[in-house]
């Protein structure tokens, strides 16, 4: 049996710059991939973050935001019409037909940068997510199409075939996600890129990174493994700019909740209850940051790798990049006294 590794089980090797960068601030963090420019930085379509008001505060610093699946059509539309730009915003659907049918009535009106065709298994749907990519391709050439989740290589040709531009790999590194302890599946996060990036750049699609980034060090990782996007959940978590706040002994929290949770279905589906596990956690994080100041950690933390491996540009920093394996990652003797 082949060992899959994880981001906690590698680290990235400095090279000395044959072209000296001299400042942070001349490294440029926007790449280009197809009709999209800007960074290479989603928030995931989860409850409390893929939200519009996390998305009129990102969009403006060309960051993606995917809006969670189950909005009706008319609070989509309304928070749209009010926004100055839409491309950096990408709306989710599910496999059911109401669910395209309301994002095309959506996109018919306002067009948006990307569409997230998005179900938890797609090995289990694959015939139906063929289809429902090759019908949202159809209706809307012009959006970026990103499909997933996927952790495994052999299902990228097919759905490149079918129309997707952008593949999602991630299935149990999320926050939220119990997958892993109730089901027993899942593929270590850094693995499950680098095979899935090769076989996207066979069939000419793009990739997403999508979970288990607990640090800004996880980021520069998974796009050093050659993602084209890193997609974020837990990370944002503790964004005073939430959806779902609630206040509690005079401290306030985000209600933070897996798609996979039992909440999640009490919410959105409970003819099916009786059947699924409970495959996400549902939590209360203290709410402490600034989205903003989460992102411009991250950002320093890009510009950061590409002076260490020689690259004026993240876009194609993969080609800069040697991993080598270790066995511990961080020295914390001091931590705890840490005060800030
Ligand atoms: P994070 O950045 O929090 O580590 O991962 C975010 C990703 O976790 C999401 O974009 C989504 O793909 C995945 N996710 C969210 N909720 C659940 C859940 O309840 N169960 C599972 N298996 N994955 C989830």
């Amino acid at each position: 049996m082949e060992t899959k590794i994880d981001f906690s089980d590698v680290l990235i090797v400095p090279k000395v710059s044959t072209n000296p960068l001299n400042s942070r601030a001349l490294i440029n963090l926007d790449i280009s991939f197809q009709s999209y420019f800007g960074l290479p930085l989603i928030v995931s379509n989860m409850p409390s973050i893929g939200c519009y008001r996390i998305a009129n505060i990102l969009s403006e610093h060309r960051i993606v935001t995917f809006i969670y699946k189950d909005n009706n059509e008319d609070f989509h539309l309304n928070e749209l019409k009010r926004m100055k730009t839409t491309k950096y915003i990408g709306l989710t659907t599910g496999i059911k037909d109401f669910e395209i049918q309301r994002i095309l009535n959506v996109t018919s009106q306002i067009p948006v940068g990307f569409i997230n065709l998005d179900t938890a298994n797609i090995y289990g749907n694959f015939a139906s997510i063929l289809k429902a990519t090759s019908l949202l391709k159809q209706m809307r050439p012009e959006t970026l199409l990103v499909v997933g989740n996927v952790c495994t290589p052999e299902v990228v040709e097919a759905l490149a075939n079918a129309g997707a531009d952008i593949i999602k790999v991630g299935v149990g590194s999320g926050s939220a996600c119990l997958t892993r302890s109730e089901v027993g599946v899942g593929m270590p996060q850094l693995s499950a890129v680098i095979d899935v990036v090769a076989a996207a750049k066979k069939w000419g699609v793009g990739v997403i990174s999508d979970g288990g980034c607990v640090t800004s060090g996880d980021i520069c990782k998974a796009l050093g493994a050659g993602a084209n996007f890193v997609m974020l959940g837990g990370m944002l978590a503790n964004s005073l700019e939430c959806d779902n706040l609630a206040v509690l002994n005079g401290e306030t929290y985000v209600n933070f909740w897996g798609l996979g949770s039992r909440k999640q279905f009490e919410l959105t589906n409970t003819s099916e209850k009786e059947y699924r596990p409970n495959e996400g956690r549902n939590m209360l994080v203290p709410a402490s940051k600034s989205i903003l100041d989460t992102f411009s950690q991250i950002k320093g933390a890009l510009r950061s790798l590409c002076t260490y491996v020689g690259s004026e540009t993240i876009e194609n920093i993969n080609t800069h990049i040697e991993f080598i394996r270790v066995s511990s990652q961080l020295n914390t003797s001091l931590a705890k006294y840490e005060i800030n």
